[in-house]
């Protein structure tokens, strides 16, 4: 079929009928918005000729997507949880907040409850003979001055890339913690160094990709929140330098200035010195966090966590 079969004025006529623009009730955002996509898939139907074919696969996709619990894949991966930090960058900037320890995205696999630990934890059980991380720095307000009691979140994979309540099972909460920073702001954490990983081979998400000519590949990573009363919620990440996929992650995650030097730390007596028996890594990383502003963008993001189960 031609494309462009469709008079623009009977699309946009469409599009705000089927958002109920012509009635009284509702929700006047969710129709505003409604319209607005509306529109906007008729005239991509009409501009590219989408076919029925085309159209039910893309249903289908979305369908089976959602059943298999990967829209929380699909969206990173289709650059989406990327651009909306872009925008919240963007509106902070505009409201003189800029300054702060960059945000990046929460990806899916985030789980409320971890244990909390006052200034220092260990995140691993034990179980994974990995490299040994430690990781510490502090938390300070843009003015430089340390932010005691702040809370810091950590969340990261297994050396197989593998999640604790997702994947092959794990102790409960292996690899989380919500570790209370000290008087000087200051946490310190151990663990193991994690492994970067991909969208499940087979996954609705991957074979998305793979028709695109993309990868589903992370680079290694290990995930923040930052919070203190008074100040704005930081969602971040930082990425282990040296990974392949550093520059290259399929949920554009990567920032630069979330690329902390990794120091590998093999001389004796530093080794002893922190109650280990092998060479182990390091990494240093202070967190900047701004003071809430009224009427500045929310930065808590109010999103579906998978269950602590
Ligand atoms: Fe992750």
């Amino acid at each position: 079929m031609p494309a462009n079969l469709i008079d623009k004025k009977h699309i946009s006529e469409l599009a705000a009928k089927a958002a109920g623009l012509d009635m009284k009730g509702g929700n006047p955002r969710l129709k505003t918005i409604m319209n607005r996509l509306l529109s906007d898939l008729f005239q991509a139907i009409d501009d590219l000729d989408i076919s029925m074919d085309e159209f039910w696969a893309g249903v289908g996709y979305l369908g089976a997507s959602a059943q298999a619990n990967e829209l929380g894949l699909l969206v990173p991966g289709i650059a989406v949880e990327h651009f909306l930090d872009l925008r919240l960058d963007e509106a902070e900037r505009r409201a003189g907040l800029a300054g702060g320890t960059v945000r990046t995205i929460e990806g899916p696999l985030y789980v409320a409850g971890a244990p909390v630990a006052k200034h220092e934890a260990r995140l691993d059980d034990g179980s994974d003979d990995g490299e040994v991380l430690i990781m510490d720095g502090q938390v300070r307000d843009l003015q430089g001055k340390p932010v005691p009691h702040a809370k810091v979140e950590v969340w990261h994979a297994n050396t197989h890339g593998n999640y604790s309540f997702f994947g092959p099972p794990q102790t409960p909460f292996n690899l989380r913690r919500t570790i209370e920073t000290d008087a000087e702001g200051r946490y310190k954490f151990r663990s193991i160094m994690p492994s970067g990983y991909g969208c499940p081979p087979g996954s609705h998400i991957e074979n998305l990709l793979t028709d695109m000519g993309r990868h589903a590949q992370r680079p290694a990573h290990v995930h923040f929140f930052v919070s203190a009363p008074g100040f704005r919620h930081l969602t971040t990440q930082i990425n282990i330098d040296g990974d392949k996929y550093l520059r290259d992650d399929f949920a554009f995650g990567t920032r630069e200035e979330l690329i902390p030097p990794v120091i590998r730390v093999s001389d004796a007596a530093a080794i002893h010195e922190a109650g280990l028996d092998k060479p182990y890594a390091y990494i240093k990383f202070d967190f900047a966090i701004a003071k809430e502003v009224p009427g500045a963008p929310a930065t808590v993001v109010h999103r579906e966590h998978a269950p602590a189960h």
